[in-house]
């Protein structure tokens, strides 16, 4: 997945980190900010933890360890195509440098 992402982050305006987790994952529709879906656990109610919800199919978010790990994993992506980016500037720019 890693030479996948690679090649992709090297399409220009592919931007990895534009608004992650603010979509819905059933339906797509954009996040609101808050309680107005789905019940929530208690624990998360009780730790004051930011959560969202989807207008249409009322599922309920909030940023778990989930959401920590894919957002690592999408700012190693990335950096990833920043990388690649400039390794094919250099191999434009200088003609026979190898990244
Ligand atoms: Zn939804």
């Amino acid at each position: 997945m890693s030479a996948w992402a690679g090649e992709l982050a090297l399409i220009p305006g592919v931007d990895w980190l534009l608004n992650p987790f603010s979509r819905c994952l059933l339906c797509n529709r954009i996040l609101f900010s808050g309680q107005g879906g789905l019940a929530v656990p208690e624990w998360i109610v009780a730790q004051c933890i930011e959560t969202w919800h989807c207008p249409d199919c009322r599922r309920a978010y909030w940023h778990g360890s989930h959401v920590r790990r894919m957002l690592a994993q999408l700012q190693s992506f990335a950096k990833q195509g920043e990388q690649a980016r400039a390794c094919s500037g250099q191999q434009q720019d200088a003609g026979n440098v190898v990244c």
